[in-house]
């Protein structure tokens, strides 16, 4: 598991220095702005970074006599990156407009940046300063003997703010694993959950917890009832109220979908998974039968869980749907007729369950199968089960720790949520 962390640390800057990190400031502000009204200059806002740093580098170098190569690129990032949250609101129908950078700071890397222990050297618009870390003296217990200090902990890169006349570093730093964590967790920390969505059950994770439809499919039909009462109406009242109600039916469905997004993170999170996998999801109304509302569900609940894993370092993945819904999660014998509605029961060796918790066991296998041959390292994978945890060939190992959870054999289900 990734653990990160910032850290503030006040850096002691003399008054020369002071003065160039203020023009530094400066230039990387001007430098984003400059980025952020070229993102908005054309009939669409530009939110890819290639395409801004194509269309924008060699002139904001030009225009700031040379500002340094890296600090250019991270104030197109941080551009590209506030352009692309403008865009996410208005398509959930917010009102934003072009973003104003006003905020004074510079974002740091290793390249524009060196993380010395008590020190750090920054890049600025008239070469590199060295500043000092003011600390705290002999404090054990302070954030910056745990992450500054610590051998386990990398920096990563930093943030640099001005803030009531005191110059302070943001240092973001990472460690991969406690050193004093049981090797079974840095197992568990490598686990994936899969996630299964459909018609009947919105959700469904490899833990067996199950999110159903049935609240989705009440609003959307009263919805369609009240749209058909006012629909005889004929008028332009009628179909203003339309809209309204749309809009309010909308909404609802966005706060429900954000509360399944937040408990599938949690359920990811209290199971030490550090990938969520989804079904691709292009074809899914092919496969599942789903409505066009469905499918922007899944879409919306997609892109919530990917918003929200993200702040936990959880990954979100999509991977090959085919066959999963028909395959065997314990034999893999993959054949149409295991599966009738929502029972499965495999031809070839009988493992029976519920259809969709097999399809989500399936999504998470496909992605370690996908990942096996990766650079991981030859760290132990698994899916994350409602207990226990199975590799890629599908072998199952129980839970660590006996007192986790009772009934390690049984894949009873969980349908108390939904
Ligand atoms: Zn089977």
């Amino acid at each position: 598991m990734e653990v990160r962390r910032t850290v503030p640390v006040t850096l002691d800057v003399d008054s020369d220095d002071a003065a160039l990190l203020e023009d530094t400031v400066d230039t990387f502000l001007w430098s984003a702005q400059y980025v952020v009204d070229h993102a908005f200059q054309g009939e669409y806002v530009t939110t890819s970074k290639t395409t801004l740093d194509d269309e924008t580098y060699d002139e904001v170098r030009e225009a700031t006599d040379g500002f340094n190569g890296g600090l250019v690129q991270a104030a197109r990032n941080k551009a590209a990156e506030a352009c692309k949250s403008v865009v996410a609101r208005w398509k959930n129908g917010k009102k934003a407009s072009k973003p104003c950078m006003t905020s004074p700071h510079v974002v740091y890397d290793h390249r524009t940046a060196t993380f010395h222990d008590e020190y750090v050297s920054l890049a600025t618009t008239d070469g590199r300063i060295e500043a000092d870390y003011v600390l705290p003296d002999e404090d054990s217990d302070t954030p910056h003997a745990e992450y500054l200090f610590s051998d386990e902990y990398e920096t990563t890169g930093a943030e640099l703010h001005r803030k009531h006349g005191e110059w302070q570093l943001h240092l973001h730093c990472k460690t991969e694993m406690e050193s004093d964590m049981p090797e079974q967790a840095t197992i568990e920390n490598r686990t994936v959950l899969g996630v299964d969505l459909g018609v009947n059950n919105l959700a469904v994770a490899s833990t067996g917890t199950f999110w159903t439809g049935d609240e989705f499919d009440h609003w959307r039909r009263e919805y369609e009832n009240r749209r058909g009462d006012l629909q005889e109406h004929g008028t332009r009242w009628a179909h203003q109220n339309i809209q309204a109600v749309g809009r309010k039916e909308e909404g609802r469905f966005k706060m429900t979908l954000h509360r399944i997004a937040n408990e599938l993170v949690t359920e990811a999170r209290d199971q030490e998974c550090s990938v969520i996998a989804f079904e691709d999801l292009t074809d899914i109304r092919v496969r599942t039968g789903a409505s066009w509302g469905h499918k922007w569900a899944f879409n919306r609940l997609y892109e919530y869980v990917e918003y929200k894993a993200e702040e936990y370092g959880i990954d979100v993945e999509q991977v090959d749907p085919e066959n999963t819904s028909r395959r065997c999660s314990h034999c893999g014998f993959t054949h149409p007729d295991n599966r009738e509605s929502e029972s499965f029961e495999c031809l070839k060796c009988g493992y029976k369950n519920h259809a969709d918790y097999n399809a989500a066991k399936n999504i998470g296998l496909r992605y370690l199968r996908r990942n096996q041959t990766g650079d991981g390292g030859g760290a132990p994978l698994g899916v994350r089960l409602n207990s226990g945890t199975m590799n890629v060939n599908g072998v199952y190992e129980p839970p660590a720790s006996t007192e986790a959870r009772t009934g390690v054999h049984a894949e009873s289900h969980d349908f108390s949520r939904g």
